[in-house]
């Protein structure tokens, strides 16, 4: 029996491995899984429906990995475009990762039964990376249409100013005219 550190409890423990079956070391650890269970459940809802955002400087968001004791970026971005949960999925189907969680479960004596709900397969793993690619072409598709939508509206409002500016020159005088564009491009731009 000797010292060692508990990343669960974050101390030193004395009493040497018998810490693990006691009482405020597992119940310590049902709460760190009950909210780590929460944050997965999440993610993984968007395996089959992955949710691609514009980017927001809280993708930048980390979380942490109790199995690796690591900090772990959230989502993936490209500072563009984001998939939100990548991060999370793609380093939890990491082989390093899965080594780390079966070793935390024996380490820490956790619930068995709850294990595997910490790793993603291949298989998920795959279905992810297609749907990504899928709702990326959605995404991009979507964003064409409303580039296209504003430059209609930025045509027509020029078309509009045309007419006007047409209509304005046809029956005032020319210095008239200019005190009227003046005050016509001041108000339309804002
Ligand atoms: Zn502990
Ligand atoms: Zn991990």
């Amino acid at each position: 029996m000797g010292a060692f550190y508990c990343s669960v409890c974050r101390k030193t423990d004395f009493s040497g491995k018998g810490h693990i079956y006691g009482k405020s070391h597992q119940s310590k650890l049902k709460v760190i899984l009950v909210k780590f269970t929460e944050k997965v459940k999440e993610a993984r809802r968007t395996i089959k429906n992955p949710q691609v955002e514009k980017y927001s400087p809280h993708h930048e968001e980390k979380f942490w990995c109790y199995c690796c004791a690591l900090e772990v970026q959230k989502h993936v971005t490209d500072s563009n475009i984001s998939v939100l949960y990548g991060g999370l999925l793609e380093h939890m189907s990491t082989p390093e990762h899965r080594k780390n969680t079966h070793k935390f479960w024996w380490d820490n004596k956790a619930e068995p039964k709850l294990r595997d709900k910490f790793i993603i397969t291949e298989e998920e793993t795959e279905r992810f990376k297609s749907e990504v690619s899928k709702a990326l072409e959605q995404f991009e598709e979507k964003e064409d249409v409303l580039i296209k939508q504003q430059a209609a509206v930025i045509r027509s409002q020029e078309q509009h100013r045309l007419e006007v500016l047409q209509s304005l020159s046809e029956v005032c005088f020319p210095g008239m005219l200019q005190a009227i564009l003046f005050y016509f491009f001041c108000i339309s731009d804002e």
